[in-house]
């Protein structure tokens, strides 16, 4: 892998991070002509795994950590604490994101695109329009999945506009139903049956610093909450024991209810109090209603009430 430019996407990768990953690496390949390597930093989910295999695409290659002055392309997250370990050596030449900027710098200037749009996929799309690249049906159909899993089938309050017109614009290059495939595909990630608790507090956590101030939100997807809430004393074992180890003042563990966008949070720590202020917990159990986007409806909150 010797001067080959990586692109990888956030640690405990999601579908979008997976996707745009090997969709980046396609259009960066074909933009500076010569081959750019999709990479990975976590295990692939049952959601992912349902989209690779249904356009028969190999997973990008995991990595864990980057040498010094390796040459890196970020895409769907910036903050060092979601990224590969030995980022602050690597040169990081390209950011494409959808979320906040915290927790990042470089020492070189870089190319960095980011819009507040439902998914890192709906930048791509724009770039290979911008740039003239014509999107083969594989490529169409990553980029599909990726807004759909993010957006939770455009039904999320961080769809935009423009997710809708790649979405609809995606499934005809791909020519796949959206409405089908894409609830077979959110399903196919419901499938938490096979995680162990350790695993599903994992799944899909993002670690976040606020000043000294170390904390969690993680979140899976599901269609039936109580299902999961059956899990709790075990799910409240493990989120405890990682609060230990990692020096966590607070965990916040969100059940979304991909059918009726509804969440239920169990939430522990020393700084229960950023949730409590907004969402009453009782039993450690904070109810949601209406609310499905870490980015845009709990992130925000918990910054504001630390
Ligand atoms: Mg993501
Ligand atoms: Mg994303
Ligand atoms: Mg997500």
């Amino acid at each position: 892998m010797e001067n080959k430019i990586l692109v990888f996407g956030h640690k405990n990768p999601d579908t979008d991070s997976i996707c745009s990953s090997l969709v980046m690496a396609d259009l960066q390949t074909k933009l500076r002509g010569k081959e750019i390597i999709p990479c990975r930093l976590g295990e692939i989910n049952e959601e992912t795994k349902y989209i690779l295999d249904y356009f028969k695409i190999e997973a990008p290659k995991y990595i864990e950590k980057v040498e010094e002055g390796q040459t890196v392309i970020l895409v769907d997250h910036n903050e060092f604490t979601q990224t590969v370990e030995g980022i602050e050596k690597a040169k990081i030449d390209t950011v494409v994101d959808h979320h906040r900027i915290n927790n990042f710098q470089t020492s070189e200037p870089l190319f960095y695109y980011a819009q507040p749009v439902g998914c890192t996929a709906t930048i791509l799309f724009e770039l290979y329009t911008i740039n003239n690249i014509k999107i083969e049906p594989k490529i169409a159909g990553l980029m599909l999945s990726a807004i759909i899993s993010d957006t939770l089938l455009l039904k999320s309050p961080t769809t935009t506009e423009k997710d809708k017109k790649a979405v609809s614009e995606l499934a005809k290059i791909a020519k796949i139903d959206i409405e089908s495939y894409g609830l077979e595909m959110l399903k196919a990630g419901t499938d938490l049956d096979k995680y162990t608790e350790d695993e599903l507090i994992h799944l899909d956590a993002k670690k976040m610093e606020n000043g000294d101030i170390k904390y969690v939100i993680a979140q899976v997807n599901t269609v039936s909450i109580p299902d999961v809430l059956k899990r709790k004393e075990k799910l409240e074992t493990e989120i405890n024991k990682e609060i230990l180890a990692n020096g966590l003042s607070l965990f916040v563990f969100v059940i979304t209810d991909i059918i009726n966008s509804n969440s239920v949070a169990i939430v522990l720590g020393d700084r229960t109090d950023a949730i409590s202020k907004t969402y009453e917990i009782k039993d450690n159990i904070a109810v949601m209603l209406g609310v499905v986007s870490r980015k845009k409806q709990i992130l925000p909150l918990v910054e504001k009430n630390m």
